[in-house]
């Protein structure tokens, strides 16, 4: 079997055209191909319409090892890749009893007729091995082709990403041998350093190709993401080992987490291992800070109360004093952490957390854990405040001016990442 050393994705479907439809099936595939040491040159992303899915195909064979297709396999008129495939190949799709037997009972199955027009999704041409599809209607295909010299391969998957998912990983990748070695990949994930300034602390290591080292701003920080590829797993952790520790170094305390982390998650685990508890208080947050704690599996039993108010009564119920309110800004440290001693009271947990209303920024020079490069002209300042057992502290914050959406969650993301860092 030829050694799959370039592929390139095609994703079918006008509704990703038109931006209705998000095309994560391509990410998914290109973040799977990479990993399988495959190089990815092209992706594309074409209409319903056979001539331009037939063009498309045509091209990506022109120039790429393994051509994989996403979507257009439903049983309607506008589903074409079928169609397209046996276009380019030169050959006719048939019905396969095999499929049709599959599919008339997988229907059955459901106690629903099979609608006739159902019937193309059980159409094969001779050489295509049909992919099963055992969550879905439409088999895949995988057929390999020779041309012009060359050993290429076409693979075609269903457009629901669940489908897509296990047929690609599942059916597909096993009959497909990938010669290119293999990519090892850590992802670094920082807060409270702007993505410029990650990338001078790195200095000349994002330059190199192999290891390379790229940054990307996310929504709970600056990644920094170390891969290198190998003729094997082993030779490729080998080749990454010495930046991987070198960006480690140069990043310092600003890592939180690496790969799938979420700050959320740690948070939490971080509390569990010490059977502590926790509430929140959240103004310029707005329930960001809650919302991100009720994501994680098992948080229930940690998280022992959330508030997301400020006013008068609020404060008055949970026993903050209204002379720090009338003093804002300039009482917002100690009204803030006001705040975070109370609903740890309140709630009787060993952590409150609190996230206090947003000020513009009067430019005091305080310490900074913000997000991407800031304008100080219109940053704004929050106060967050941990009451903890051994005492309450208080970061008197700047954000640059990023928006209401941008901010409540990078206040979510920042009071976690001090939470952890007050709980290690
Ligand atoms: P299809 O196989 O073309 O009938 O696609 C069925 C459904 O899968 C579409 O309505 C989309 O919701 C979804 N879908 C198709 N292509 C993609 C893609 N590239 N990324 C994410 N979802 C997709
Ligand atoms: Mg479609």
């Amino acid at each position: 079997m030829p050694d799959v050393r370039t592929a390139e994705v095609i994703a079918v479907g006008t509704e990703l055209l038109l931006g209705e439809t998000h095309d994560t099936n391509s990410a998914e595939l290109a973040g799977s191909l990479a990993a399988l040491g495959v190089d990815v040159y092209w992706s594309q992303r074409v209409g319903d319409n056979l001539e331009r899915v037939r063009e498309a195909l045509e091209r990506a064979l022109g120039r790429s090892d393994l051509v994989v297709l996403t979507g257009g396999l439903g049983p309607t008129d506008d589903d074409l890749t079928r169609d397209a495939v046996a276009c380019v190949l030169g050959e006719t799709a048939t019905v396969d009893p095999a499929l049709e037997a599959w599919l008339r009972e997988r229907f059955a199955a459901f106690r629903r007729d099979m609608p006739e027009r159902n019937l193309r999704q059980a159409e094969r041409i001779p050489s295509a091995e049909a992919l099963p599809n055992p969550i879905g209607t439409a088999p895949g295909w995988l057929v390999r082709v020779h041309r012009d010299g060359r050993d290429l391969t076409v693979v075609t998957l269903p457009g629901p990403p669940r489908e897509m998912r296990r047929m690609w990983h599942h059916e597909a990748v096993p009959r497909l041998s990938f010669g290119g070695g293999a990519l090892y990949a850590r992802t670094f994930k920082t807060l409270g350093v702007g993505e410029s300034d990650v990338a001078v602390r790195l200095g000349d290591l994002t330059a190199g190709a192999n290891p390379s080292v790229a940054t990307y701003a996310k929504r709970d920080g600056v990644h920094v993401r170390v891969a290198a590829k190998g003729i094997d797993a082993d030779d490729a952790r080998r080749r990454a080992v010495a930046v991987e520790a070198d960006v480690g170094d140069l990043l310092g305390d600003s890592v939180w987490g690496h790969d799938d982390d979420t700050l959320a998650e740690l948070a939490v685990a971080a509390l569990q291992r010490r059977g502590a508890t926790l509430a929140v208080a959240e103004v310029a947050s707005g329930g960001a800070l809650a919302d991100l704690l009720s994501d994680v599996t098992g948080a229930e039993g940690t998280l022992g109360g959330a508030v997301i108010a400020w006013g008068p009564e609020t404060m008055a119920t949970l026993g903050v004093a209204t002379d720090l309110l009338a003093r804002l800004p300039a009482s917002a440290a100690e009204a803030v952490a006001a705040l975070a001693t109370s609903v740890r009271a309140l709630f009787d947990v060993d952590y409150g957390v609190a996230v206090g209303p947003a000020f513009p920024h009067a430019g005091d020079g305080a310490d900074d854990v913000s997000g991407p490069d800031r304008n100080e002209s219109a940053a704004t300042r929050v106060v967050i405040a941990i009451a903890a057992p051994g005492g309450t502290t208080v970061r008197p914050l700047t954000f640059p001016p990023l928006g209401r959406a941008w901010l409540r969650e990078r206040l979510a993301f920042t009071s976690l990442f001090l939470l952890r860092s007050s709980l290690s």
